[in-house]
């Protein structure tokens, strides 16, 4: 089961929320949650942490839910290095993001990639083994990490799940496991599916839930979480 009273990740106005720390704060509160986990988009060249991390530990201290102060950051090639500023003094976690596609040695845009497959110039495997590869090696090289909407990439590039075999998946799950990281079932996303949730259940991987909430209306609410949680009931 996942704990529906924490929404792991939500985004203010430091980068692409509509609502300020604050008001998120509120908002968990008024929708029941025990903890929310504050999350914003970051950059190599991104200045603006040391005021956010000030920013969410005044609003944290007064809060009548427990607060954490989270970063998201892309995934730039398959050794798992992420768009990360130099200095993270102050933040608890590292969100993992599949936001373009690892592959060579860099990264491609989900588009492009999506060309490639439809023309025969890459296989699905080409592009799932470095982002498997990538994935945990990501887990593996930061502390605190969470696994962002695992596979909501796949989509992007005309692919889905049923590309990644349970054997793969088990495999990524004990890589995770092993290295302490965390993997958010996301609502916005509606991604891992049941499946994948289980088999990283089954390797021992947390599983948290997550909105990805980029306004103080939808903090907390899961439907699509909420299924995948009694799914593993
Ligand atoms: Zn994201
Ligand atoms: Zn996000």
């Amino acid at each position: 089961m996942i704990d529906l009273t924490h929404d792991a990740h939500v985004h203010s106005t430091f980068s692409d929320g509509k609502h300020d720390v604050e008001t998120n704060i509120g908002a968990a509160h008024a929708h029941g949650l025990a903890s929310i986990g504050l999350v914003d988009h970051v950059r190599s060249d991104t200045t603006w942490v040391p005021d956010y991390v000030a920013a969410v530990r005044q609003s944290g201290k007064r809060a009548p839910v427990a607060v954490t102060c989270g970063v998201e950051a892309k995934i730039l090639d398959p050794t798992g290095a992420l768009d990360l500023p130099a200095s993270l003094h102050g933040v608890d976690e590292i969100l993992v993001a599949d936001h373009q596609v690892p592959i060579g040695d860099g990264c491609d845009h989900p588009s492009r990639i999506r060309r490639f497959l439809e023309t025969g110039h890459l296989e699905a495997a080409e592009v799932i083994g470095p982002l498997l590869e990538a994935t945990a090696r990501a887990a593996e090289r930061y502390d605190a990490v969470i696994i962002a909407h695992l596979f909501s990439v796949l989509p992007k590039m005309g692919l889905d799940e049923t590309a990644v075999c349970d054997d793969d998946i088990g495999v990524l799950g004990r890589r995770l496991a092993a290295a302490g990281a965390r993997v958010e079932i996301s609502e916005r996303w509606q991604c891992p599916s049941p499946r994948v949730a289980a088999i990283l259940a089954g390797e021992g991987v947390e599983l948290i839930a997550s909105t990805d909430s980029h306004r103080k209306e939808t903090i907390g609410i899961y439907d699509y979480v909420a299924v995948v949680s009694r799914s593993l009931a």
